[in-house]
């Protein structure tokens, strides 16, 4: 098996897990509703031979609605639902234990979270809690590469000499054409320590 990212627009990920011929697609297993995560659905329902998972009401192309705790098995590998309000009230994030995986839309990203657009504070730093309380050697799939100006806002606020190691490393990765996700949850509980 093998996870792989597809660019979209300036700064999404989508990523791909591949299993022999057979491909699952994150956003085919919908976050939340925006447009960014939902929009390929259009064309690409047409070609899903699959289910596809969402929140309910995210997006009229979802088959299988999913919520807290569910379980669902994607290409041989079992997800846990979590539902991650916040940056949108219909926000979930898939977890995989058998992969040592999370794939959190955007609720958390490297060195920072997403916006409150439709939920609370409360409501998203509960959803991050949730993941903060996965094994620490979880990988996280977020959604965007925020990573460069999540960690120069760190460090502009916090003389940190993890956060500019990181920042570096992240530049340096960005600027060879890598990316910088997955991160990994052990690093960002020591960004935000
Ligand atoms: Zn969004």
């Amino acid at each position: 098996m093998k996870i792989f990212h597809i660019p979209a627009f300036t700064d999404n990920y989508i990523w791909c897990i591949q299993k022999n011929k057979k491909l699952a697609v994150v956003d085919i297993l919908i976050t939340h509703h925006h447009f960014d995560h939902t929009g390929g659905l259009e064309d690409l329902h047409k070609l899903v031979k699959g289910n596809i998972y969402g929140p309910k009401q995210s997006n009229k192309f979802i088959n299988k609605f999913v919520s807290e705790n569910d379980e669902i098995e994607v290409l041989g590998n079992k997800y846990k639902i979590f539902e991650t309000p916040g940056h949108t009230l219909d926000h979930i994030s898939y977890y995989s234990e058998d992969i040592n995986s999370v794939f959190c839309g955007d609720t958390l990203f490297s060195g920072g979270c997403g916006r409150a657009f439709e939920g609370t504070f409360e409501q998203l730093h509960n959803s991050i809690q949730k993941l903060n309380g996965l094994p620490e050697s979880t990988l996280i799939y977020a959604a965007h590469e925020y990573t460069v100006s999540n960690l120069k806002f760190a460090y502009s606020v916090h003389d940190d000499e993890i956060i500019l190691e990181n920042l570096n490393r992240s530049k340096k990765l960005l600027s060879e054409g890598n990316i910088t996700l997955p991160t990994v949850l052990s690093l960002e509980k020591r960004i935000n320590r």
